[in-house]
């Protein structure tokens, strides 16, 4: 693997400071500390972190997913410039799981976003890459705070539809927005049914030209569809509607459904209720991931893994037994 130097690191007290005045530069190398794998970087990220929370939280966090193709980024970019004529200013956050195995992007391969780029009220930052999902989610959720931090009042958190990424990005958003085509099945979509239950709202973008008729016949089909779902414990039912983000048409309405929903809620609890869940469910992800890493990073414990599954595949030790020794030798090397 390639050495690399960082760049000069600040105090955490300019970080801080840098952050919460809203310097974007500050904030990107903020950003970088976060994502770092360096313990000395962890540190730092951990005092920044500290520092800025009671000034985080103070904004609508949006999950945006579809298969690639289904027009994200162009709806991204038409939704971002309503939101910013109406005073809002937008970080966009994308993660895309693909580049985890670097095997290319999906997302970051095309200039993305051309215009949201170059306005001063728009923040735009792919995701770290190279990492485990529970990796990726820690640095988008820390990232998201320093956002917060640096007065974005709308978080936008964009994914790819096909990977599990967005179970995670649910459970760091208080909107969940599926971008949908219509004319095609779900399965060609690459959309799973667990996806679609997770949505508020489903859009079916590219309804222009002569795509206007199938895509009205598919808001009614996905609207049936949805009521089979059980109710959400946010009070809000699902809606859908039709757009194109290369037309602007439907985009404004997007966001009134999301005003709607916060309304409702705002007004019902479930909205702090929800935060304070998402907040104590980071812990416990972190908790696991923090014991698998423990566990399995250890060579005893690879060594009689080896040795265990050996002697499960012949027949001397019951599964449940290996594991149960596999526990108990854990436990003496701690
Ligand atoms: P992403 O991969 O989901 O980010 O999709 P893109 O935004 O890159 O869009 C994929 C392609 O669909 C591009 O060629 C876009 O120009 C096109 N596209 C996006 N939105 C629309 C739309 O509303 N109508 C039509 N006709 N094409 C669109």
């Amino acid at each position: 693997m390639k050495k690399f130097k960082p760049k000069k690191r600040l105090e955490a007290k300019e970080y801080i400071e840098g952050v919460l005045k809203g310097d974007r530069v500050i904030l990107s190398r903020a950003i970088t500390v976060v994502e770092s794998n360096l313990t000395s970087d962890k540190v730092l990220a951990k005092d920044i972190i500290q520092a800025i929370l009671p000034h985080a939280g103070n904004s609508i966090r949006i999950g945006i997913t579809g298969v690639p193709g289904v027009g994200k980024s162009t709806f991204i970019e038409a939704f971002g410039k309503v939101l910013i004529e109406l005073g809002h200013t937008v970080a966009i956050l994308s993660i895309d799981p693909s580049s985890q195995r670097s095997k290319g992007s999906i997302l970051g391969d095309k200039t993305r976003m051309e215009e949201l780029s170059n306005n001063p009220k728009a923040y735009i930052r792919p995701s770290a890459s190279g990492e485990t999902l529970g990796g990726v989610a820690n640095k988008t959720g820390e990232t998201m705070l320093l956002c917060e931090a640096s007065g974005y009042d709308v978080i936008l958190i964009e994914t790819v539809g096909v990977g599990q990424s967005e179970t995670a990005v649910h459970g760091m958003t208080d909107f969940f927005l599926l971008l949908m085509l219509s004319g095609a099945g779900d399965e060609l979509q690459g959309i799973k049914k667990g996806i679609m239950e997770m949505a508020d709202m489903l859009v079916i973008n590219k309804a222009d030209g002569d795509n206007i008729r199938q895509s009205e016949l598919a808001k009614r089909q996905y609207t049936n569809a949805l009521h089979i779902f059980p109710k959400s414990a946010s009070g809000w039912e699902p809606v859908v509607s039709t757009a194109s983000a290369i037309k602007n048409i439907g985009i404004a309405e997007v966001w009134q459904r999301i005003e709607a929903f916060k309304a409702l809620v705002d007004e019902n609890g479930y909205f702090q209720k929800n935060r304070k869940e998402q907040q104590i469910e980071w812990m416990y992800t972190n908790i696991h991931e923090e014991l698998k890493q423990l566990f399995y990073g250890s060579q005893e414990i690879k060594d009689e893994l080896k040795l265990l599954e050996a002697a499960i595949v012949n027949s001397k030790i019951s599964p449940v037994k290996a594991a149960e020794k596999m526990i108990d030798t854990f436990k003496r090397s701690l």
